[in-house]
């Protein structure tokens, strides 16, 4: 198919979740991060698969995404990692289960659950251990479990904390340190509590880098996805995603012609070019432009030259042996994500999910 699409290979999906399973001590549950699109694939798609292999949980950031879930059919639990109240309403209706990182959002929703006759209403209880973006912080303990017992609208499925940095060796005290602190808070609520909810801290890092800290489940995302962020792990994976798109037009340029927008480049011999149908609309950021990036044309590297367009990108195929209509290859199995958000100074995270929508999703069984 000779258009600017994203293969999504649920064949390389399999591979990753079985590979991130064999990685977890007996027992432990894996509980798949699908927020953003899938990371920027086709959250739908990803989701099916991954409750046919039987993943225990799912993970969002918005209401939205969950309800995107339901819509397709998926039928296992998902934890909504950062609800709004505007959307409480939606997000009982389709059973997704909240979050609830604070006060003010404890209040808001067991009052909300209250007044819609819920009893029980799940919920996960989202501490702050370092990362000072959500949740509660230990010395809050107390009133939670005060709160808890006044209330029969919501029940708290389970404990969680996020790490800062579990890819990063140099940070393993600051890491260890949040693994501790995590121990202690799920250990004060379980001593306050009849029953027992599921603890959980770790992403996908955490479970290669961290194996003592799987608690009763495990967050993954990325890893899911292919990519390990390290070189041995990602090794071990096998990307989901292959951006590909296709040559429109090849030009044949003289020294001193210019390409592209305020002739950000000029030739200085004679050479060839390509343009490409995607551009910074498509995820393809201006950093990428000026030989930042490249893609890959039958097997060789070419580079991109001057500054990407909204919907068209140049590169240099100069002595490179192509023709117009043929496939290229963005990112993928030869370069991978990782490689090339590394060469813009970001990662395979946002270079992932900053795909844009009008590209073509195509799923390979
Ligand atoms: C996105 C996210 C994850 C997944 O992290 P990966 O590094 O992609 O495995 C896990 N937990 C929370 C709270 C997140 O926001």
């Amino acid at each position: 198919m000779a258009i600017t699409r994203l293969e999504i290979d649920l064949e390389a999906l399999r591979h990753n979740y079985q590979y991130l399973r064999s990685k977890l001590t007996d027992g432990v549950r894996m509980m798949a991060v699908v927020k953003a699109y899938g990371y920027g694939s086709e959250a739908q798609a990803v989701a099916i698969e991954l409750e046919k292999l039987g993943v225990d949980y799912f993970a969002v950031a918005y209401v939205s995404e969950g309800v995107a879930l339901r819509d397709a059919g998926v039928q296992t639990p998902i934890l909504v990692l950062h609800p709004q109240p505007d959307n409480f309403e939606e997000m009982v209706e389709r059973c997704l289960e909240p979050s609830i990182y604070s006060a003010r959002m404890m209040e808001l929703f067991s009052a909300f659950a209250k007044a819609k006759n819920q009893t029980n209403y799940p919920i996960h209880l989202k501490f702050n251990t370092g990362l000072n973006r959500l949740g509660f912080w230990e010395s809050d303990v107390s009133w939670i479990l005060d709160r808890l017992h006044e209330k029969n609208s919501i029940k708290v499925k389970s404990i969680f904390s996020h790490l800062v940095a579990s890819e990063d060796k140099a940070e393993e005290e600051f890491t260890l340190n949040q693994i501790l602190s995590f121990t202690n808070i799920s250990k004060e609520l379980l001593e306050g509590l009849d029953y027992v909810p599921f603890l959980h801290q770790s992403n996908t890092s955490a479970i290669i880098n961290y194996p003592r800290a799987q608690f009763d489940c495990v967050r993954s995302g990325i890893g899911l996805y292919g990519y390990g962020n390290s070189e041995e792990e990602t090794a071990r994976l096998k990307p989901v995603a292959r951006l590909k798109s296709v040559i429109s037009q090849i030009h044949k340029i003289a020294p001193g012609e210019s390409v592209g927008y305020n002739r950000a480049f000029k030739a200085s011999d004679y050479m060839t070019t390509a343009t490409i149908p995607i551009g910074h609309a498509d995820g393809i950021s201006r950093i990428y432009g000026n030989g930042v990036g490249y893609m890959t044309v039958q097997g060789e590297k070419a580079p991109i030259i001057g500054n990407v367009c909204m919907d068209m990108t140049m590169i240099d195929i100069t002595g490179i042996d192509c023709k117009e209509g043929d496939e290229v290859e963005i990112f993928g199995d030869i370069t991978g994500a990782d490689t090339l958000a590394q060469n813009a100074g970001t990662i395979s995270y946002e270079l992932l999910t900053a795909v844009g929508q009008r590209v073509k999703r195509v799923v390979l069984k």
